[in-house]
Parts: structure tokens; C-alpha cells; sequence
């Protein structure tokens, strides 16, 4: 089993382009920031706690996300998928560790982190242009800045922490989205499915 990221600031593209990679390879796949806005629809007690944090565009607890990854990977072995896709997970170094291990616990290599460059002027115009339909709490301007902080503090930190060891795979995000897609597919195809 393959198992890839996608990164990127908020804005960047990676729901549109996971979706477009679930429909085309055999892929479990999580977004965690999906997954936390359900437990808040649901209202479980991880939804009450995270509610204000992920509206003032915070990051979550590593450990609350942490939670979350193992039940999916499990799943996915279970399911005998050829591969698995994190969306916004790792967002921090620690979180990148947790999932190193995790995996190598399960004889899981991490292939490779991709992420979608985009500059800021952009992100900001698609994500206010979202926010007219997408019901998100967290998509306004004062918490896009703080996601974009988040960003620049906590997630952009381990891009370096893959180049190391030559796991981060940087796309060009900006032009039309089939075209990324097709550069992101080149990049997995390099990969044993
Ligand atoms: P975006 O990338 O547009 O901000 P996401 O759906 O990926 O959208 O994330 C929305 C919010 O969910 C984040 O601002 C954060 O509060 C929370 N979140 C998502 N993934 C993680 C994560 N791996 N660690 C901590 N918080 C997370």
C-alpha cells in the first residue's frame, strides 16, 4: 500500500485535486479537516471542544487529529486499498512523526508529500469567493489569516523535514486544475502502487 499527503494552504486546491485522485486511483482518503467538521455537525464531545479553535482558524490538537488517522488506516488495510490519501494531515512536524511511525508500524513506507504552491492574493480570493456557498464557519477574512499564520508558523516547517530525505514533491497550484492534476498524477505514477 502507497500512502501520500497533499498539503497546501487553505485555499490551495486540496479537496479539488484529492477528489480527482480518489475518483482515478484505488485510495482510502481522509481530510482531516473534514473529518473534524463532521464531529462539530454531530456535536460529539471532540466537536464541542474544537468548535472555537477551528473557527478562529486555530490548529487543532495534535493528539485529536492523531486519534482520528490510526481508525482510518486501519480501515484502509482492512479494505485492502492499493493506497492511501491524507488532505491537510500532517500539519505539523509532530504530526509528520506521529504518522512515520505509525505507518512503519503497520510496514507502511510514506511515499511522498505533494504540495500545492500557491501565492497568498490568490488563496484569499478563492477562498472568499467559496465562502459565498460553502457554509463555512472558518472561511472568512479574519480566519483565513490565521489559517495562512498557521501555515507559515507550523505546516510550511515540515516541508523541510521531507526534502531531507527527498519526500516532498512541490506542484505548481495556480493554473487551471486539470493540469495540476496531471502533474500530480505524474508524480504518483512514480510510485509502486
Ligand atoms: P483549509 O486547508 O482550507 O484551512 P481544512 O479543511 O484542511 O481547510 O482545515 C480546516 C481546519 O481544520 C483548520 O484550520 C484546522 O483548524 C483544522 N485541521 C484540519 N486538519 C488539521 C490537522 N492535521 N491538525 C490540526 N488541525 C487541523
Amino acid at each position: 500500500m502507497i500512502a501520500i499527503a497533499i498539503s497546501g494552504a487553505p485555499g490551495a486546491g486540496k479537496g479539488t485535486q484529492s477528489e480527482l485522485l480518489v475518483d482515478k486511483y484505488d485510495f482510502a482518503y481522509i481530510s482531516t479537516g473534514a473529518a473534524l467538521r463532521k464531529e462539530m455537525a454531530d456535536g460529539t464531545e471532540i466537536g464541542k471542544k474544537i468548535k472555537s479553535i477551528m473557527d478562529n482558524g486555530e490548529l487543532v490538537s495534535d493528539d485529536i487529529v492523531g486519534e482520528i488517522i490510526v481508525n482510518v488506516v486501519r480501515k484502509a488495510e482492512e479494505a485492502g486499498k492499493k493506497g492511501i490519501l491524507f488532505d491537510g494531515f500532517p500539519r505539523t512536524i509532530k504530526q509528520a512523526e506521529m504518522l512515520d511511525e505509525l505507518l512503519n508500524k503497520e510496514g507502511i513506507d510514506f511515499d511522498g508529500m505533494i504540495g500545492l504552491e500557491v501565492g497568498e492574493d490568490i488563496l484569499m480570493a478563492r477562498i472568499l469567493n467559496r465562502a459565498k456557498t460553502s457554509g463555512r464557519s472558518d472561511d472568512n477574512e479574519e480566519s483565513v489569516r490565521h489559517r495562512l499564520d498557521a501555515y507559515h508558523e507550523k505546516t510550511a516547517p515540515i516541508f523541510d523535514y521531507y526534502k531531507k530525505d527527498n519526500r516532498y514533491f512541490g506542484v505548481n497550484g495556480e493554473g487551471e486544475v486539470i493540469n495540476i492534476n496531471k502533474d500530480i498524477c505524474a508524480i504518483i505514477d512514480t510510485f509502486k502502487i
